[in-house]
């Protein structure tokens, strides 16, 4: 009797997973294994809102298994001494696992290649599986070159790869009888999480792409801007733990095809772009990937003003309802992140590693490639070919949310002030104003847009 152990990490699913069908395909009994590792939850990711989403994901991959004949192996600890033990336990002959782009990922990597290989058991790593094209796997020509730093010729050559076939499910996974399992986390075990969190598991990630591919991808291209029409995807947590696969994600994107498709792809791509740079440099996610010199505010006023973009109360409501998004739902529409990372880090001239952070420790998604190099983006200090740009919030608050639904409906201070009027409470009448419990804006936009180039030496 053959054994081979799945290490699941980021793909928390059963469809569309190499190394779960390359195990099953090789030996002839499978142990599922996820290890919840102390040091990643230690490092600052276990937070509330993606713990009770992991909860869900792997209570639903269990039942999954389970239905197949299966189940799943939940260890704590350190996930290569708890691999290692499972492998002495069965006598499994190969670890099956997919690639991670994280230094953290790669140091797991190599420590259990390491040790597994002093066990006598191989270790087989399964590119394409967190991402859909590996990084590292379309490099610029040229010497030097190891990964792009500009997103339009990145696409152009991931665009060109072909996809790898998309794996069904297994039918069936024969787990030995032995290696005992950890109870399986609960959400209701979890605190603190925000309230409107969206349901994790591969089960709501399939229902979810259904839904989206059928009644949303038409529009995506009209409609991924419009703040109030909340009419993008939301497979971003799903993306992040595994529960879809990107390759059948962009299978199925492609499939349906039109503008709505295409523009899809295209933002799909921007995650292995990030990806790609996190993988080639990793101390992107805590330094300048291009330094710009900056010296961030610091100090009381920086601390007060940062106080106040966290709670949403700065005074701009498009900011201001973006960042009660956050707080709610553990989740923000793309531009109310454009605008509220903007706010933070030109407007109001703080470390985008604070504005990083806080998004951290909330977001339902966040993960170290997309937000690190996103907020990185926004402040102009990574692959922004424009870093000086900033964005206004009142102006973009009348393009992306023209009437105010938006505002009014995660700010209830706002909720009687009828259209566009709402993204500017300060010219209301004074009477009008006063009535209101809504602060005063924590900076005059031209002062803050003064500060930011001043700062930056532009003139
Ligand atoms: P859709 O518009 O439906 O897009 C489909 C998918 O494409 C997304 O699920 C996501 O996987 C990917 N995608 C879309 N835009 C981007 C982008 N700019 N960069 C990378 N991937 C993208 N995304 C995260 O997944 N995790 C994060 O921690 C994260 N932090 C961000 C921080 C800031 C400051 C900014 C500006 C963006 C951040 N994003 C992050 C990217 C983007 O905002 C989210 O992926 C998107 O809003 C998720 O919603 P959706 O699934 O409905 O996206």
């Amino acid at each position: 009797m053959t054994v081979a152990v799945v290490l699941f990490t980021s793909d928390l699913r059963l469809h569309d997973h190499p190394p779960l069908h390359a195990a099953l395909a090789s030996a002839d009994e499978v142990v599922p294994l996820f290890v919840r590792d102390e040091a990643v939850e230690a490092a600052g990711f276990g937070v509330p809102n993606r713990l009770a989403f992991l909860a869900d994901c792997l209570r639903d991959l269990d039942a999954g298994l389970r239905e197949r004949g299966g189940r799943l192996v939940v260890r704590e600890g350190d996930a290569v001494e708890e691999t290692c033990r499972i492998v002495t336990e069965t006598g499994a002959g190969t670890v099956h696992t997919a690639a991670g782009v994280s230094s953290f990922a790669h140091r797991r990597e190599e420590r259990l290649r390491e040790a597994l290989g002093s066990q006598g058991c191989g270790l087989r790593v399964h590119d394409a599986v967190v991402t859909v094209v590996a990084p590292g796997a379309v490099v610029p020509s040229g010497p030097d070159r190891d990964h792009f730093a500009v997103f339009t010729p990145y696409f152009r050559r991931w665009s060109e790869e072909g996809l790898r076939q998309v794996f069904r499910a297994p039918r069936t996974v024969a787990v030995p009888e032995g290696p005992a399992s950890a109870a399986l986390p609960s959400r209701d075990g979890v605190r603190e999480v925000s309230p409107g969190l969206a349901e994790g598991g591969e089960e709501a990630g399939r229902r979810l792409l259904t839904a989206w591919r059928r009644d949303g991808l038409a529009a995506y291209e009209e409609r991924h801007d419009d703040l109030a029409g909340d009419a993008t995807s939301r497979l971003s947590p799903h993306l992040h733990f595994g529960t879809l696969s990107p390759t059948e994600v962009v299978s199925r994107a492609r499939e349906a095809g039109g503008p709505g498709g295409e523009a899809f792809v295209r933002q799909v791509c921007w995650r292995d772009f990030h990806h790609q740079v996190l993988a080639a440099r990793p101390a992107a996610s805590r330094t300048d990937y291009r330094a710009r010199n900056d010296r961030w505010r610091t100090g009381r006023a920086a601390e007060k003003d940062t106080t106040a973009w966290k709670e949403g109360r700065t005074g701009y409501p498009v900011v201001d309802a973006a960042m009660r998004q956050l707080l709610h739902e553990g989740w923000m529409h793309n531009r109310g992140r454009l605008l509220a990372a903007s706010f933070l880090t030109k407007s109001l001239y703080v470390d985008w590693r604070v504005g990083a952070r806080h998004f951290l420790d909330l977001l339902v998604d966040g993960d170290v490639a997309n937000n690190q190099l996103n907020w990185q983006w926004v402040a102009g200090t990574g692959t922004d070919t424009r870093p000086n740009r900033v964005l206004n919030p009142v102006t973009q608050a009348k393009r992306y949310d023209p009437d105010g639904a938006y505002v009014r409906r995660w700010i209830p201070e706002l909720s009687e002030v009828a259209g566009p009027a709402v993204h500017e409470p300060w010219k209301l009448p004074e009477s009008r104003r006063s009535r209101l419990d809504y602060p005063e804006p924590v900076v005059g936009l031209s002062e803050g847009l003064a500060r930011f180039k001043e700062a930056r030496g532009l003139d």
